[in-house]
């Protein structure tokens, strides 16, 4: 627990959006930035160290992935993007760019308070490392610290890239990973192309963490997009 409010940095243009957001944030009991351009949110990002961006991907001075890759230039904080229906490809480049979640437009503002605190969990496991070496997600525990992994209290036999898929899901826990990413990680950047290992892994996966693998509850398929470790 911190007696200082997070802070989040919003990069939008459209005020309606950022209107909208203050209250939901505030209820929170977190502390809002607001930056109209993708120049001035650069700038606001560098002097207040927000622990969450926020940043819409439409803005009128610069493209979002472009303060994507310069924020990743020096600063790991999480960014989640707001994208607009037909901005599918921008989306996933943002977040092979670096990006850590997208909420598609029109969101609700619940669904992005729940990608914030995820975000902000990632914050805290950052400065207190060790603290949360065990992932949990539902009766599924990856404790990435000795390598094991348990379902109900049983351990699970995983073969090594079985494990290192999921332990890369699980590094990013509530986060979408794409295709590429996960693929770059795991098998390595000659194979960033290759989804048919990832749906092979990804289906072995399911068949030995999910009750019902037809149905995943944890290893959630985000469509054209890629995987996320629901915990
Ligand atoms: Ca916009």
């Amino acid at each position: 627990m911190t007696s200082l409010a997070a802070k989040i940095l919003v990069i939008e243009d459209e005020l309606p959006i950022r209107r909208f957001l203050r209250p939901a944030i505030e209820a929170a009991g977190w502390k809002l930035m607001e930056a109209d351009t993708g120049e001035r949110g650069l700038v606001e990002a560098s002097q207040a160290l927000p622990d969450v961006l926020i940043l819409d991907l439409g803005l009128p001075d610069m493209d979002g992935i472009d303060v994507v890759r310069r924020i990743r230039e020096w600063s790991r904080m999480p960014i989640l993007i707001l994208s607009a229906r037909g901005q599918e490809d921008d989306k996933i480049n943002a977040l092979d760019a670096g990006a850590d979640d997208y909420v598609q437009k029109p969101f609700g503002v619940g669904e992005l308070v729940a990608r914030i605190r995820v975000a902000l969990r990632h914050v805290s496991q950052v400065a207190h490392p060790g603290v949360e070496a065990a992932t949990i997600a539902g009766d599924i525990t990856i404790d990435l610290q000795r390598r094991i992994v348990t379902r109900a209290g049983r351990n699970v036999h995983l073969t090594p890239l079985e494990y290192k898929l999921l332990a890369t899901l699980a590094r990013h826990s509530g986060f979408v990973m794409t295709h590429r990413q996960l693929l770059r990680e795991v098998w390595g950047p000659g194979h960033a192309e290759d989804s048919t290992y990832l749906r092979m892994f990804m289906r072995q996966l399911r068949q030995k963490l999910e009750s019902d693998p037809a149905q995943p509850k944890h290893l959630v398929t985000e469509i054209g997009v890629g995987y996320r470790l629901v915990t």
